[in-house]
């Protein structure tokens, strides 16, 4: 299967709500195939999650995963503090999101269209998620921690957002910079170091 290339910030696609997949496109091989590309496209950048417009489909389908290899460089106490566990292949159509409660948590977050950069990104720490599977069957997920941080960065970009409208724009970071001076950094020692 060749793979299409992710779409990089800049490209209209990112910027535009998608529209619903309509009930008559649920169960088929069209989106089936959809479905199964964003997935090997997700798993060979690596990244945890990807949504359609990232492909240049303006559809409202997300995928997601998260594994133990992708967590590696992560120590214990980092683990924790992100509540970074692993989240099983998903994939979900018509995604509708609710954050739940008032509690929220700002850490590094980056976006495969966007590669080479991270930033700090406050988001809600737990969400509700209503949508179905690619055969129309109901989906409800209820997440906190990590997870929860997917979903509402994929979530995003269906509605034609990036990260970077949501960051703490001075602390945008090249990759190298986060890995030689953030990567162990608490988020408060990092908003501190650049004057968040
Ligand atoms: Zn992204």
């Amino acid at each position: 299967m060749a793979l299409p290339p992710i779409v990089r910030a800049g490209h209209p696609v990112l910027r535009h709500p998608v529209r619903p997949v309509a009930p008559d496109e649920l169960g088929t091989k069209e989106l089936r195939t959809l479905v199964d590309l964003m997935i090997a496209v997700m798993r060979r950048a690596p990244g945890v999650g990807l949504a359609a417009p990232q492909i240049g489909v303006g559809l409202a389908v997300i995928v997601l995963e998260d594994r133990e290899e992708l967590m590696s460089k992560l120590s214990p106490e980092q683990r924790e503090s992100r509540g970074r566990t692993p989240f099983p292949l998903t994939a979900v159509i018509n995604p509708e999101l609710t954050i739940v409660g008032e509690d929220r948590a700002t850490f590094l977050e980056g976006c495969l269209s966007v590669p080479g950069y991270m930033g700090l990104v406050e988001r809600g720490l737990t969400v509700e998620v209503r949508g179905t599977d690619p055969d129309g069957r109901p989906l409800f997920f209820r997440e906190s921690g990590w997870p929860a941080r997917i979903f509402q960065h994929e979530v995003d970009h269906l509605r034609g957002a990036l990260y970077v409208d949501r960051m703490l724009t001075r602390s945008f970071s090249a990759n190298e910079e986060v890995s030689a001076r953030w990567f162990e950094s608490s988020t408060e020692a990092m908003k501190r170091g650049l004057g968040v």
